[in-house]
């Protein structure tokens, strides 16, 4: 009977420690799982904001693994994107109305070699040569230290290369206060202003006014009016032409284009545009 009773108590202990161990068992691979859902959580948000990337990345090296390749493939899709809308626009040439050649390469266009943004023709989202071009910057350099050694005054480009987006927002915050009538008179749409090009820039000179209407008629605008073209730049937006150019009179923007052709522009100071010598329009299509 003793032993009957031992062999059953063995029985039951030995059943308990069994059913611990299940138990035990079956908690420790509770935290394992954990990770794993979280896991899955992180990639889903990865892809709609990196923010929230930042937030969750911290928690084990396996979760890190997966948003760094993430990132990697999120960048190579932007590279895509960027590539499909430079070729949207097809290549092609024609002639201008003056017979001077037109050339669009990678929706860029060129006339005589020219690189061409106005109202008729813009430029690409993604074309962005981050500043001013090195040509544009030395002759502008060479212009401002002549004029301040002549005129012991500072001149400086205030606004040099523009980017589309920086455009876009300039833009519609002169549409906002003028309406879009008002502002296309003075002020490109995202795409056409020629500051994207890298190639012009607005002037200041201390002690006067500054990229406005107050500088016209000035001691330095007619400086720069008479001066500009031996540096290799045009005086862009000629007083009563804007029929033609599109905009307003802009003694204070310059454009670079080479001595030869500013030289011919500037037709002993009764400035030609670059519409009517190549015979080109500049007018929005909408
Ligand atoms: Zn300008």
């Amino acid at each position: 009977m003793k032993k009957k009773a031992v062999y059953l108590i063995i029985i039951i202990i030995g059943a308990l420690l069994i059913f611990s161990c299940y138990k035990l068992l079956h908690k420790t691979s509770e935290p394992v799982n954990v990770p794993d859902n979280t896991t899955t959580r992180t990639t889903t948000s990865t892809t709609s904001s990196t923010t929230t990337t930042t937030s969750t990345t911290t928690k084990t090296e396996v979760e890190r693994t997966v948003t760094t390749t993430k990132t990697t493939k999120t960048t190579t899709k932007k590279t895509t994107t960027t590539t499909t809308t430079t070729k949207a626009v097809p290549d092609s040439t024609g002639t201008t109305s003056k017979g001077y050649k037109i050339e669009v390469k990678n929706g860029i266009t060129y006339v005589d070699g020219y690189l061409i943004a106005n109202k008729s023709y813009g430029l690409p989202k993604s074309y962005n040569p981050g500043s001013l071009t090195s040509e544009t910057k030395k002759a502008a350099n060479e212009m401002f230290e002549d004029y301040i050694e002549e005129n012991n005054k500072k001149m400086w480009a205030q606004s040099g290369f523009r980017s589309y987006e920086t455009q876009k927002s300039i833009y519609e915050r002169y549409v906002k206060r003028d309406g879009q009538a008002g502002a296309d008179r003075y002020s490109a749409r995202p795409g056409n202003s020629e500051h994207q090009t890298g190639l012009a820039f607005d002037v200041c000179v201390t002690g006067y006014a500054c990229i406005s209407s107050g500088f016209n008629d000035t001691a330095p605008a007619k400086w720069l009016s008479a001066n500009a073209y031996k540096y290799g730049f045009i005086l862009r937006y000629p007083k009563g032409k804007e029929s033609i150019t599109g905009y307003k009179h802009e003694s204070w923007h310059f454009r670079y284009v080479g001595k030869d052709l500013a030289q011919k522009l500037y037709n002993d100071g009764d400035w030609i545009t670059m519409e009517e010598y190549f015979g080109i329009d500049s007018k929005y299509s909408s």
